[in-house]
């Protein structure tokens, strides 16, 4: 027996026994068989089963067609869903306890199933979206998948592991490979090269030296996939826990220049204190370290987060001036870079929410370097919790991640202040209700003190009288009340 071939039989008793944890496989197994049809478990389920992870995402591939595949799906679970249908994909959901009492407690388990017609994809080379063309073969739909570690399946409910594109030895040896050769692979779907950077950063896994080639060679490809595409895979590798080898490839194959230029157009540039080193690392480097603080924030993990730390210098390249002296300057270099963000993130089809938040974090990155040694007013601790908002949270996090100084002092004094600021922050909020900053009197009271009805003037009162509050804190009713007459009285006609 080759080593290949023992690894591959002691892989697949640890694949049967893992999927005795999920016995809807078996169960779903059963049904399509005596039906008279084939189904096996595939791709990433596989993969991740293989490496111990299989999560509740199950994908099984059948020769049955959708109608089939509905009707016999609908015979294990009510929960069925068929918006994918006319691409070959009926879902569902299956809430089952599990195999075995210790694999979840006792809890009931809810898997997502994805049961889709063998594919033969076919794409026409100036299109956006690939055309579905159902196969008959199971090898045939292997083939058309990204990578060989994506292209295993396992038989149901027998269990026959299924692997012919050596995709066992390439998940023990981490290495990423397509089955068929990566040029046919990413002209028939461009977005597998963003998908190959993904699974570099997710799995941890080598690109074949083909692929990358392959992906520099017909990096320009990319530009037919759809925006919201390349918007998802982008954010699944900024999601796994390591994006950093990840976005080196995109980086390094020429990728990044079609989707995100902002982002090796840093390579050239130096930080603002004139060192050599490079803002490209910087922000690699900020992105790491804000991920490592993710924990502080209410969600993990974060995308919006993690595309304010990776983006948060894009205003360098266009801003820099070299002074008098030998001197380099990014003046407004956080403004510019708040504009080009959004134009980025809006241009690959992030929400509103995602790309106002991303571009307010980048335009607050630096304004806590105004705080010195602590000597802001209240007034200015204020500001910068309005101003912040609801990305208050992740501004601490983005503010304390931009510290990649080797010199250790230094950083211990940043992190220092900046729990100073956080706690003056807590102690005014405690004081304040903070996070809810209004006037003292609102648009009601305004108008019954003033005499007047709705309109414009009201606006400038209650903006008048919330820079007041900023300033000063609390007023209380009667001092609010005799600024504001003061105010009114004052106003040119
Ligand atoms: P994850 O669920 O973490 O995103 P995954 O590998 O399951 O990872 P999916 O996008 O769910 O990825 O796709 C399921 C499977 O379908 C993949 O494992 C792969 O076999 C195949 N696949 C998905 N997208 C493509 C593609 N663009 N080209 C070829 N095969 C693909
Ligand atoms: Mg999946």
């Amino acid at each position: 027996m080759s080593g290949a071939e023992r690894l591959s039989r002691s892989q697949a008793t640890a694949l049967a026994e893992l999927l005795r944890v999920a016995p809807v496989a078996d169960r779903l197994g059963e049904v399509f068989s005596d039906a008279g049809f084939r189904l096996y478990l595939v791709g990433g389920s596989v993969r991740d089963a293989l490496r111990g992870e299989l999560g509740h995402d199950l994908d099984f591939t059948t020769d049955a067609r959708p109608d089939d595949i509905e009707r016999l799906l609908r015979t294990v679970t009510p929960t069925v869903w068929t918006i994918g249908k006319e691409f070959g994909t009926v879902g569902g959901r299956v809430d089952e306890s599990p195999g075995r009492a210790e694999a979840a407690g006792g809890e009931l388990v809810s898997w997502l199933i994805e049961i889709t017609t063998f594919r033969s994809d076919a794409y026409a080379s100036d299109s956006r979206k690939p055309l579905v063309q159902f196969g008959d073969t199971l090898e045939g739909d292997l083939v058309r998948r990204d990578f060989t570690v994506n292209a295993m399946a396992v038989e149901l409910p027998g269990k026959r592991f299924v692997d012919p594109y050596g995709g066992l030895v390439h998940l023990a040896e981490g290495w990423l490979d397509t089955p068929g050769t990566p040029e046919q692979s990413f002209s028939d779907d461009p977005l597998r090269m963003m998908r190959a950077a993904r699974f570099t950063s997710q799995l941890m896994f080598r690109p074949a030296p083909r692929v990358i080639q392959a992906m520099t060679a017909m990096a320009d490809r990319i530009e037919i996939v759809s925006a919201e595409r390349v918007r998802d895979e982008l954010s699944k590798l900024l999601l796994t826990a390591r994006p950093r080898p990840g976005l080196g490839l995109l980086v390094a194959t020429g990728l990044a220049d079609r989707v995100l230029p902002e982002l090796p157009a840093l390579r050239l540039e130096r930080d603002e204190h004139h060192r050599h080193k490079d803002v490209y690392e910087h922000s690699l480097t900020v992105l790491e370290q804000a991920i490592d603080l993710e924990e502080r924030l209410p969600d993990q993990p974060d995308l919006v987060m993690r595309l304010a730390a990776l983006l948060h210098d894009i205003g360098k390249p266009a801003t820099r001036r070299f002074e008098p002296g030998g001197k380099v300057s990014f003046h407004h270099h956080d403004v510019v870079g708040a504009k080009l963000a959004k134009k980025r993130l809006k241009a690959l089809r992030f929400s509103a929410g995602e790309v106002d938040a991303v571009a307010k974090l980048i335009e607050l990155h630096l304004r806590f370097h105004g705080y010195g040694g602590g000597q802001w007013t209240d007034a200015a601790v204020r500001r910068y919790v309005r101003d912040a908002g609801d990305q208050l949270a992740r501004l601490h996090v983005l503010t304390r991640a931009d510290c990649t100084t080797r010199n250790e002092r230094k950083a211990a004094r940043l992190r220092r202040t900046y729990d100073e600021l956080e706690l003056r922050i807590e102690a005014l909020a405690e004081q304040e209700e903070l996070s809810a900053l209004r006037p003292d009197l609102d648009g009601t009271q305004i108008m019954a003190i003033l005499g007047i009805g709705p309109g414009r003037e009201v606006g400038e009162a209650y903006r008048f009288l919330l820079e007041k509050r900023i300033e000063e804190g609390p007023l209380g009713p009667e001092r609010a009340e005799a600024e504001l007459r003061s105010w009114w009285a004052s106003r040119e006609p």
